[in-house]
């Protein structure tokens, strides 16, 4: 489960000291509705050459897989990047002509996006130059490469394919997400697939479909596995041969162990095997150095149970980590004090661990736009008997605060000068102690009766999770627990983090939304979900009002202790709904509150937010990472540099990178 970035735009805070020693410019690109950064990585140069050595195979594996989430996002992908890059790469025509222009956006957004649809919204990328000169300029170029026409319909026919991941009720999920983890099948077709093999009286399930591609083909439906040997093999050999160096360079034995596995697991494709090596990273806590790299989040499956491929190599912040150390430290006076019925708590809380890290490469589903705070692995069964480890990115954190510097967000939306004070006194700290919160307390608590379906709540599941884990986060902040722990110095402090949740669920998160578009995303629906409940479920007292000022709206908290005890009931109801499996209570939840959007409001939103130029999504560019040989082909030195623009980047990749033979 991974949190991610909750407003555009963070309210400025001061420079850090990382900045200052070495200023760098954040903005690297700006395009569409896109902002690219890069990001910094202190402390690099303290790790050991072991250490470097470890990363940088890491790297190399992280990177190797990027193929694998393209391919998976849709089937046409890798076929489309391949024309495009070739036409960008090859073009002698004029390069300020205006449908050259348009095609340059359309390809910056489709690298960004891992493919043809937004990486967000879901919704197919409309090209704005013309079909015909596209195919007259692929005509020009060496070899004269055609597009084939389904290939065409794909990039052209606004029809075909429109949606990456729909999950509008009432549709048939499968046949209408263009997502390419099911072929042939029907919704119904899929579900009774999983739910034959599924054995409710197991304790300890695999995740099944987690790495498999389900296909029916002459009435038989049937896995195509991801493995070496099955499905994205190619890429898989890539990514193996690597970790197989980086195991050479592993801090430990139980690290070595860890990488092991899934090197085992890449080779037979076996969910037990998964969930061996899940087990021993969530284990390993002793390793300075950590990656993520596989099949991991099921976002993108409108059922929620296919992985998209991911990596993220990175190493412990060991001096931010006191704070995430002191959460998991008191992990079970958090579960045992928290609002929901007694029934649906862990008895005893399995090592939560957590910590601050930073980041040295994002990679599949997670580059160039990225979380800022992980927990895994997402298992049920192995977060109760095992724990989870939970990681917050800070060094990701902290180039989105540096890059939102004054950009004019809060003096447009936030109510009052006082309000804004509080923001940038208090913002910055109480972010990152939600997303510590959320994801190193809130999303391993509460329990699951026994007997119930850890997919019961279906293709509402992320959203109530999400909505659990959020909730879970703001009501802490504001217990005194955290000013005893030392953790925030002021007993208001979590009212910055209060305001603008509010702000951002009620209103300021739908300028990612098109006019008369519904709320699709799943952390998005449950901001909204929280805010609006709220919102409703205070009215009698006025918690929150929506006030007019100079003809704006803007969002005015009354009473603070009230909204935090509103939280705490719908944590909850959220937690009797998840505990129980109660299908029914938590879509009636959904609908009611995250999905729908006052067109009015959302117009004022965007109208507000145009004037601004503030990009509604950002992302990153990664470090280039070189390695130093000696003679014998060690290591000898690996060098880091920020200098690498984002089309370069991505062009390089393709190029040097690719993975999956076309
Ligand atoms: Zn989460």
């Amino acid at each position: 489960m991974k949190k991610i970035l909750t407003i555009a735009a963070a309210a400025a805070v001061s420079l850090s000291a990382m900045a200052q020693d070495k200023p760098i410019d954040y903005t690297v690109d700006r395009f569409a509705d896109i902002e690219v950064l890069r990001y910094d990585v202190p402390d690099f140069n303290s790790l050991s050459l072991n250490q470097k050595r470890l990363v940088y195979y890491l790297t190399e594996a992280a990177i190797w897989g990027r193929d694998i989430l393209w391919a998976q996002n849709y089937k046409h992908n890798l076929e489309i990047r391949d024309l495009i890059e070739n036409l960008y790469t090859n073009y002698a025509g004029d390069r300020n002509s205006e449908q050259f222009k348009a095609f340059e956006k359309y390809l910056k957004q489709v690298e960004f996006a891992n493919g043809i649809h937004h990486h967000y919204s879901n919704d197919k990328f409309i090209p704005g130059f013309t079909q015909e000169w596209f195919e007259e300029q692929l005509a020009l170029l060496p070899g004269s490469p055609k597009a084939c026409g389904c290939v065409l319909k794909a990039m052209f026919d606004p029809t075909v394919d429109a949606k990456k991941v729909n999950q509008a009720e009432g549709e048939d999920l499968i046949m209408t997400s263009a997502v390419d983890f099911y072929d042939g099948l029907t919704q119904k077709e899929v579900e009774d697939y999983y739910n034959a093999l599924k054995d409710p009286n197991d304790a300890t399930p695999i995740s099944y479909g987690l790495n498999s591609r389900l296909v029916k083909k002459d009435g038989k439906v049937t896995e195509q596995i991801y493995k070496l040997g099955g499905l994205y093999s190619d890429a898989i050999a890539h990514i193996v041969e690597n970790l197989t160096k980086a195991m050479a360079y592993a801090e430990n034995d139980a690290q070595r162990m860890t990488i092991a596995r899934l090197i085992d697991f890449y080779t037979t494709g076996d969910l037990k095997t998964f969930d061996d090596y899940s087990i021993r990273w969530a284990d390993d806590t002793a390793s300075q150095v950590d990656f993520i790299n596989g099949f991991i989040e099921s976002y993108n499956d409108p059922l929620g149970m296919t992985g998209s491929w991911e990596s993220i190599v990175n190493f412990k912040n060991n001096a931010a980590s006191h704070r995430t150390e002191t959460l998991s430290q008191n992990a079970q006076w958090f579960e045992s004090n928290s609002p929901v019925d007694p029934r649906f708590r862990k008895d005893e809380v399995k090592g939560v661990s957590a910590k601050v890290i930073t980041a040295a490469i994002l990679a599949g589903d997670s580059y160039p736009a990225t979380p800022i705070g992980i927990n895994l692995p997402n298992a049920n069964w192995i977060r109760a008997a095992h724990g989870s480890k939970s990681v917050t990115l800070e060094n990701i954190t902290q180039a989105y605060d540096e890059a939102s510097h004054g950009n004019g967000f809060n003096e447009e939306f936030v109510i009052d000068a006082p309000t804004r004070e509080l923001l940038d006194k208090y913002l910055f700290i109480t972010d990152n102690l939600h997303t510590d919160l959320h994801e190193c307390l809130g999303h391993g608590s509460g329990r699951i009766l026994p007997g119930v379906d850890p997919d019961a709540l279906k293709a509402h599941g992320s959203t109530l999770e999400e909505a659990r884990a959020d909730l879970f986060a703001l009501y802490y902040l504001a217990d005194p627990k955290l000013l005893e722990l030392g953790l925030l110095d002021n007993p208001d402090a979590y009212k910055a983090e209060y305001y603008k949740y509010i702000l951002n669920g009620l209103m300021t998160q739908l300028m990612r939304i098109e006019p008369g578009k519904d709320i699709e995303e799943a952390h998005m629906r449950n901001r909204q979900l929280i805010a609006a409940w709220a919102f409703e479920h205070g009215k009698k007292d006025k918690v929150i009002q929506l006030v007019k000022k100079g003809g704006k709206t803007y969002v005015k908290i009354n009473d603070y202790a009230k909204l935090r005890d509103l939280f705490g009931q719908l944590l909850g109801e959220i937690q009797r709904i998840k505990s129980e499996g109660d299908y029914e209570a938590g879509a009636a939840l959904v609908q009611k509150y995250a999905v729908k959007v006052d067109p009015k409001l959302h117009k004022e939103v965007l109208n507000r937010y145009a004037k601004l130029d503030i990009a509604p999504y950002k992302g990153f560019v990664n470090p280039v990472y070189e390695a130093v040989y000696d003679d014998n082909g060690i290591i000898t030195d690996v060098k880091v540099s920020y200098g690498e623009d984002f089309l370069p980047q991505v062009l390089r990749y393709s190029k040097n990178y690719a993975g999956l033979k076309k």
